[in-house]
């Protein structure tokens, strides 16, 4: 695993060495707040590439003891981490105490938050670096959007007497981990395993490991025997899907998604090998009203298309906790 550290004080970049480390809403019940001492999965943004108010870009939080982990980094993940704090009672998600991410690939779908992710609970007093795992690529980003907010690192630090309520320069570091499959993280909360999946670019999904559970999240992919081997009876599989019924309205996208997404019966044959406790669709050809994309299908249709799977099946909606 790759690690750099990119830090801007003033106008200057400090880029430390490279470092080689070891290291159905009408249909379903409203889910459930776990026990704050158990693991919970918060679902930030469950949503695509279209600007659909109700699901905001992918974002997953995994809580643990108290502490935030973070899969990808859609739009607006900061505010749904502060709705979460506010509207679901889970003060990990508070932003100046994110710290921790993992980015399944690069498409700005799942990253176009990582401004708001490392400036925001800077701003906001975070005093620790954000440590960011991701595909090759990542160090590349994180350096250029630093970069891009040059003049806002520059005002925000240079009067420290007028200025007191955070920007503390520790806390706009990004250490930006590239990494491969296996286990790239690893705390007294948690173990934290990527595994190549098949996408548009070099892409992982990534297993947790808690005291008290399993959890793997696919991201975007094709159908994998590694997303299979990952879960194995996970407590909890969280995974991307397509409809066919939003498919037959897109014969223009069929060929991308053949080989880069999942289709409702393809998530049904995988899931039946993988046999998760739950398994949670996210990141769906959905739209939960007909006014914000009619085209896309209705919960219902996808949970029709997935009668197949014979375990215990939801869809994800931003702000649930399971
Ligand atoms: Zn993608
Ligand atoms: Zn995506």
């Amino acid at each position: 695993m790759r690690t750099r550290q990119f830090l801007r004080r003033g106008a200057v970049v400090a880029l430390s060495a490279l470092i080689l480390t070891t290291a159905a809403q009408a249909q379903q019940a409203p889910a459930q707040q776990t026990p704050a001492q158990q693991t919970q999965v918060v679902l930030l943004g469950t949503g695509t590439p279209p600007a659909d108010p109700d699901r905001f870009g992918a974002a997953t939080a995994i809580v643990v003891n108290g502490t935030a982990y973070l899969v990808d980094f859609g739009a607006g993940v900061v505010r749904r981490a502060k709705a979460a704090v506010v509207d679901r009672g889970i003060a990990a998600l508070d932003p100046v105490k994110l710290r921790v991410v993992f980015a399944t690939h690069l498409h700005s779908d799942h990253t176009v938050g990582y401004p708001d992710l490392i400036l925001t609970p800077w701003v906001l007093g975070r005093r620790v670096p954000l440590e960011v795992y991701g595909p090759s690529g990542i160090a590349h980003m994180t350096e250029h959007v630093i970069e891009a907010y040059r003049e806002d690192f520059a005002t925000r630090t240079k009067d420290r007497k007028l200025y007191t309520v955070g920007a503390f320069a520790e806390g706009h570091a990004v250490n930006a981990h590239e990494i491969k499959p296996g286990v790239v993280y690893k705390d007294a909360n948690v173990t934290v395993t990527a595994f190549a999946t098949k996408h548009a670019m070099e892409s992982y999904g990534y297993r947790f490991d808690t005291p008290d559970r399993s959890i793997v999240i696919s991201g975007d992919t094709n159908p994998t025997q590694a997303t299979i081997d990952a879960c194995r009876g996970c407590d909890v599989l969280i995974h991307e899907v397509l409809t066919h019924d939003w498919l037959s309205r897109r014969p223009d996208f069929h060929a991308y998604a053949a080989v880069h997404h999942t289709t409702t019966s393809q998530l049904t044959e995988l899931a039946k090998q993988a046999k998760p406790g739950l398994l949670i669709l996210y990141h769906a050809s959905i739209s939960w009203r007909p006014a914000v994309d009619s085209e896309r299908s209705p919960q219902a249709v996808l949970l029709k298309e997935m009668a197949a799977y014979p375990g215990r099946v939801v869809v994800g909606r931003d702000l649930d906790v399971y």
